[in-house]
């Protein structure tokens, strides 16, 4: 009946969808960058129950033809105490752990990029850890380690605040790029072939890690300062150095970010709003009804401005540079239109192919390009 079906409506395609349709039967799409984990952890929220709201559960995953996706484990420095930042991280790692467990006939925890490619083969996703800010893990490399052991695969050197290891792009200016302990944790992760992130750090820092690092380097949620000139974007030559040494850019769908417009709309108005939703405390419903209010204050931003930066990457740094870090449940809401949660990545697919990009450039883009650089970094460690 379904190949009837088929064999019916096929002639009926168009050449373009036909093509569509065959890319996504084993494309590997690969988010480098998503943060759902906290709400497992805060909201008893269910990776197998589909959601009208955050942008990530396993119906969607499905629905976009979703491969691998890189979760990221994080306490921002500037809502949690010090004392809470380690036991937090293990907290939210230990709950994205479980939820994945407790879906083991849909999704499994990858360790490596050979792990990604027999999880996809036996029809699952595949879930993979990292961890957002070198204040995670109390510099201790024991305590890095140890992440390691537990599946984490990339690590950002800081987040919005300085770290001890390299200034943050957001920060003041402190080490003026790497400290000394961020060179020796980069030659640790190495080491382990753990991945190092350059989101959020600063422009010289991360020009101090692809030095440092003897593997390629990725920008696990980064976009475009020359398309959109904010502070959490990078500049052009950042890009090449980074690509310039094997690494990939992963950009952030943020719609603040791909947007200056949107962005000056978002940053007026982040103190009232913030101030809201620290009142809301934990009412989850009423967070999000505030962050809703304030997004729909933003100019909307097409998902088609989300191409431009990935294409910028591409035609500056070549398409073995480019990759999606969508950071998806840690942009609050803020999305483009189009765009709007993991259900939507085949747009993605179907706006390059229309942008003139070839299936082998869409396939390193939407995922392979990612995997190239894990298991680079893998190669390296066991040399
Ligand atoms: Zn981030």
């Amino acid at each position: 009946m379904r190949l009837a079906l088929a064999l019916l409506t096929l002639p009926l395609l168009h050449a373009q969808d036909a093509r569509l349709n065959t890319l996504l039967k084993d494309i590997l799409i690969f988010d480098a960058h998503i943060d759902t984990p906290r709400y497992f952890l805060d909201e008893g929220y269910k990776l197998d129950e589909p959601h009208s709201y955050y942008e990530l559960d396993l119906p969607r995953l499905r629905q976009g033809h979703a491969g691998a996706v890189l979760f990221g484990i994080y306490a921002q420095p500037q809502d949690f105490q010090p004392f809470e930042w380690l036991p937090r991280s293990l907290e939210v790692l230990d709950a994205l752990h479980q939820e994945v467990q407790r879906n083991a006939a849909q999704i499994e925890f990858a360790y490596s990029a050979g792990d990604i490619a027999r999880i996809r083969n036996s029809g699952k996703i595949a879930a993979l850890a990292s961890l957002e800010g070198g204040h995670l893990f109390a510099g201790s490399q024991r305590v890095l380690r140890n992440f390691y052991r537990l599946g984490i695969r990339y690590v950002t050197l800081a987040h919005f605040r300085n770290s001890a290891y390299a200034d943050s792009m957001t920060d003041e200016r402190k080490h003026g790029g790497l400290s000394p302990h961020g060179r020796d944790l980069i030659r640790e992760m190495n080491r382990m072939g753990m991945m190092v992130d350059v989101s959020h750090i600063s422009d010289e820092a991360v020009l101090d890690a692809v030095r440092t690092s003897a593997s390629p380097v990725i920008a696990s949620h980064s976009s475009v300062k020359a398309i959109a000139p904010i502070p959490r974007n990078m500049p052009d030559e950042i890009i090449r150095a980074v690509a310039s040494k094997g690494g990939v850019i992963c950009i952030n769908f943020h719609a603040g970010y791909l947007n200056e417009a949107a962005y000056n709309v978002y940053i007026g108005n982040r103190p009232k709003r913030d101030a809201e939703i620290k009142a809301a405390g934990k009412n989850w419903e009423q967070v999000r009804r505030i962050q809703r209010r304030y997004f729909d204050l933003m100019p909307p931003v097409n998902v088609k401005e989300l191409l431009r930066h990935i294409d910028h990457v591409a035609k500056l740094a070549g398409p073995d540079h480019v990759a999606l870090g969508s950071d998806f449940d840690g942009i609050s809401g803020m999305v483009p239109r189009g765009m709007e949660d993991v259900s939507k990545y085949p747009v993605l697919v179907k706006g390059l192919m229309d942008m003139g990009y070839n299936d082998a450039g869409i396939r390193k883009i939407m995922g392979t390009n990612l995997v190239r650089v894990m298991r680079e970094n893998e190669r390296r460690a066991a040399q």
